[in-house]
């Protein structure tokens, strides 16, 4: 058996930041994963760009059960020591909207820029890892994977969540945290794409590859300014993904087309014209025509609406509401929502109050970010303060 002072599970965006800082502070560490390559999911991010922090990360663009949990490792290393990293590294990278950072050439260079770190610090990966067995060894852990036998000081959970599981997502880290007694709140696919009620497919099915900027609300109030992008399986685009994860099953969510108050100026301007000739200056055609084949709304000339009939499009408009028929799942979804409890785990460590050394970081726990960045500068801030204790 082979003595660690650190393992961590998972090379991932958070396994590897904890893994090299770990490192840089003279320990021992393994890193295993049972995949094949290190960051599969950093490759596939940001459409191959990796989106790796934002400049706008705060606390309130995180969803937790506890929504104080965050505040501790997000000031502590923050996206503008993750941008001095990247720059340390010589990467180019831009902000492409809303504060979102991205590579310029390829997420490649934030996987590169892991590896280097893990390789200065001495840190050793094991790729094609399954592991058997977890379980204490003194104050410490046993990792048993096919073959070998490991064991450590300190063990790091950094599996994690369920998305895309083609490409090495499991369920590893919540039994882990089951096996060692803490609690796991129930999992949802979040920043996913809406599937659509069978009602809606007919009208809205055609309206494939139609976007539009939206205010998208779910019930809680929660509201994005971004655009709505229809699809051949339903509704996606950044405003979707975003109210997504704030959206359960069953819930409506509205879309904000045309604000309030656009149209009283449409009939004062424009009487003689038909509502559809006006709304397709506005919004895009095939969405009119879809809200009118809904009979969602009915054409005539503008000065021929009473002030009622004009006040109930205007509404229309500004709250037009879809109660999607499910997500595309884990399949498609960028994240997990739930997962090991924050009450468990020391916000300033992330160690496991109840059980000393064992540690979790990234997506496994129950803290999941907003589209645009937040969910790397998690992984980010998580792994760090981790790697300073562990
Ligand atoms: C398509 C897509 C695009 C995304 N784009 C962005 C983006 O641009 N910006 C952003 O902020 N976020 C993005 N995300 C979310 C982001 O990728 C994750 O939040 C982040 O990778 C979480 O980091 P992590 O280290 O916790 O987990 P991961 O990066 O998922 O790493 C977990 C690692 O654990 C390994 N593992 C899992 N189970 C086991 C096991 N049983 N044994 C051994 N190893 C195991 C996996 O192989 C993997 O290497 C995207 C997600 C997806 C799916």
């Amino acid at each position: 058996m082979q003595a660690w002072d650190v393992i961590v599970i998972g090379a991932g965006a958070a396994g590897l930041m904890c893994a090299a800082e770990a490192g840089r502070r003279g320990r021992r560490v393994l890193v295993l994963d049972h995949g094949k390559r290190i960051g599969r999911k950093i490759l596939m991010s940001g459409g191959g760009r990796c989106n790796f922090t934002n400049y706008h990360v705060e606390p309130g663009a995180y969803l937790c059960a506890n929504p104080h949990f965050v505040k501790s490792a997000l000031a502590r290393y923050t996206q503008w020591d993750f941008i001095a990293l990247v720059n340390k590294h010589g990467i180019a990278w831009h902000e492409k909207t809303l504060g979102q950072l991205f590579c310029d050439d390829s997420a490649q260079d934030i996987v590169d820029l892991l590896v280097k770190e893990c390789d200065d610090a001495g840190v050793t990966i094991r790729l094609r890892a399954e592991i058997l067995e977890v379980d204490r060894l003194g104050d410490g852990f046993r990792v048993a994977t096919a073959g070998e036998e490991d064991s450590c000081q300190s063990l790091v959970v950094a599996t994690g969540g369920l998305s895309m599981p083609k490409i090495g997502a499991s369920p590893f880290g919540y039994r882990l945290a089951e096996q060692f007694g803490l609690k796991v709140l129930p999992t949802r696919a979040g920043l996913v794409p809406f599937t659509l009620q069978p009602e809606d497919k007919q009208t809205l099915e055609p309206l494939a590859g139609v976007s539009l900027p939206v205010v998208a609300e779910s019930e809680d109030g929660t509201r994005f300014a971004e655009n709505l992008l229809f699809t051949h399986r339903g509704v996606s685009g950044p405003a979707v993904l975003q109210i997504s994860s704030y959206w359960q099953p069953g819930e409506r969510v509205k879309f904000e087309l045309l604000p309030a108050g656009c149209l009283a100026q449409g009939v004062a301007e424009s009487p003689n014209q038909e509502l559809k000739t006006w709304l397709a200056r506005y919004l895009p055609k095939r969405l009119v025509e879809a809200l009118l084949a809904r009979e969602e709304l009915t054409s005539k000339p503008l000065k021929q609406y009473t002030p009622k009939e004009l006040a109930a499009i205007e509404t229309l408009l500004a709250e037009w509401s879809l109660r999607p028929g499910g997500t595309e799942g884990y399949r498609t979804a960028e994240v997990t929502l739930g997962g090991v409890d924050t009450d468990e785990l020391s916000s300033k460590t992330m160690e496991a109050k109840k059980v000393p050394n064992l540690y979790f970081v990234g997506e496994v726990m129950d803290v999941t970010g907003w589209l645009g960045g937040y969910n790397f500068q998690w992984a980010w801030s998580s792994g760090w303060v981790a790697g300073q204790v562990v």
